[in-house]
């Protein structure tokens, strides 16, 4: 963003507010699930004039009736029950609400645009990220609507404006500076005279076709956003109350966290905190945004700061668990003593895109453990790619399993009394690593299992102190 852009001045109800004191809100889909928790989001947007840009998810479950309905295999009964379920969460906000005429127009036409999009005969990686951006472009006209209904002039803006990305459909990777530059001559200007309301999850390629930034992408777009207009916080409503040390669904004793620093945060939503989209803190620590995450539900009880100062706290803050894990292992004997195994086995993996959480090496294998998350709109693991690491090596894929993380700062293996090995020792832990971050500690276990070890972990580390 250019200098002037950066210090220009908005005005806002006689006061004036310069961009870097805007507030980016985001509101998952359980806030904008019902028009009743729209209107308790639209209370917190008005109840700081700071809140400028509000990015908004799709109203809970719409996004999964997505998913199911870019299933090819669906039978027309099925699909209809989709297309009916996504329209009759639609309409019970409606009911309550009287649309303005350019709401009416735009909401109608998406919905018609919707309904025949989710009929199309066959779904490649692109038709799918088209079809799931509905929830979002849905749920913005009408949170636009809610907000005026209190009395705010507010604006619906299309983010794929703006929010430029490439086009890895399915896990859309965004350019940064493109984004910038479209926001500061699309959306700064219109920021002075109204709140807007955009939408979370999607962007556009440089064709202007539709991309989406992978399952929970709503968090990571607000960031986005707020590093493109030079914001100063970005607030994330959701349904807890701020980031804990454990899913507090998981252990009523579970404690919420007051401040995090950006490499624990990060750290926390890459290993399962589910809370955060996993690269939600990248432009918020790249650009020095605090985040904060907070309940919609429960504005008055404040949330977890994410800050760049370093956490003072060394040691275990929070454990965190992330199911559906695959390990595959890549075995090549022929490679003992030669070079180059590593660089060929990770070439074709990123060829086919594929991320890779952790790994352990030996000189002629490696193990490594890829995310399955069960509707993810792109599959981690095609068969072209395991064929291609079968041309030279033997390949073993093991499922169902759990990545258990440690998260805090300067981790290590023995704190004071505390033997973390001696504590480890009492699971059946199938891989672990340590070492390569001081802000965790992670390791794999069986799924039927990893409830119980997250269980006993936060009970003996992190309830004791
Ligand atoms: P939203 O729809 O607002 O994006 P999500 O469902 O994506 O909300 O994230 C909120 C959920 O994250 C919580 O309901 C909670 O169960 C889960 N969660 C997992 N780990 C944590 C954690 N460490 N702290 C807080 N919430 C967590
Ligand atoms: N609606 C999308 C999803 O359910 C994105 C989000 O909510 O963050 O994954
Ligand atoms: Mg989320």
């Amino acid at each position: 963003m250019s200098f002037l852009a950066k210090f220009s001045l908005l005005r806002f109800k006689g006061e004036t507010v310069s961009n870097s004191n805007i507030n980016v809100a985001k509101f998952g889909g359980t806030s904008v699930a019902d028009y009743d928790a729209m209107v308790r989001c639209a209370e917190i947007v008005l109840s700081n004039p700071n809140t400028r840009l509000v990015a908004v998810s799709a109203s809970s479950g719409v996004t999964n009736h997505l998913v199911s309905l870019a299933n090819d295999t669906l039978s027309e009964a099925e699909r209809q029950a989709h297309i009916d379920a996504v329209v009759a969460i639609q309409h019970n906000i409606t009911e309550k609400l009287t649309l303005d005429a350019d709401i009416t127009d735009g909401f109608l036409a998406t919905l018609e645009a919707f309904k025949a999009h989710a009929l199309t005969s066959e779904f490649d990686a692109r038709a799918t990220d088209e079809l799931l951006s509905f929830g979002e472009r849905l749920s913005s006209y009408l949170f636009t609507q809610v907000l005026r209904s209190l009395g705010a002039t507010s604006l619906r803006f299309d983010v794929r404006d703006v929010l430029a990305t490439n086009s890895h459909f399915g896990k859309a990777e965004p350019n940064v500076e493109r984004t910038s530059e479209l926001a500061e001559s699309a959306l700064c200007p219109l920021l002075a005279d109204n709140i807007i309301v955009t939408q979370g999850f999607i962007g556009a390629n440089s064709q202007g076709e539709t991309t989406t930034l992978g399952r929970g992408g709503s968090d990571y777009s607000a960031a986005l956003l707020a590093e493109a207009i030079d914001a100063k916080a970005v607030y994330i409503w959701t349904d807890v109350v701020g980031i804990f040390s454990t899913d507090p669904r998981l252990c009523v004793k579970a404690a919420p966290i007051a401040k995090l620093s950006f490499d624990e945060a990060a750290e926390m939503a890459t290993f399962g905190a589910k809370v955060l989209h996993p690269a939600t803190i990248l432009p918020a620590s790249r650009s020095g945004i605090s985040v904060f995450v907070g309940s919609s539900r429960a504005p008055e009880q404040g949330g977890t700061w994410i800050e760049k100062e370093k956490s003072e706290q060394a040691g275990i803050r929070a454990v965190t668990q992330r199911k559906n894990q695959i390990l595959l292992t890549v075995k090549s004997p022929e490679m003992l003593l030669a070079s180059g195994f590593l660089a060929r086995v990770f070439t074709i993996l990123a060829k086919y895109n594929i991320s890779v959480d952790l790994v352990t090496t030996s000189e002629i294998s490696v193990a490594l453990t890829l995310d399955n998350a069960p509707n993810a709109s792109r599959p981690e693991l095609d068969q072209a790619c395991l064929d291609e690491l079968s041309e030279f090596c033997h390949v073993t894929v093991e499922n169902n399993l759990t990545l258990v993380a440690l998260i805090g700062s300067e981790i290590q293996l023995r704190h004071g009394e505390l033997n973390l090995m001696g504590v480890l020792s009492d699971f059946n832990i199938r891989l672990i690593c340590h070492g390569a971050s001081k802000h965790n500690l992670c390791f794999l276990v069986e799924q039927t299992e990893s409830d119980n070890v997250v269980q006993a972990i936060h009970s003996r580390l992190l309830e004791a102190c």
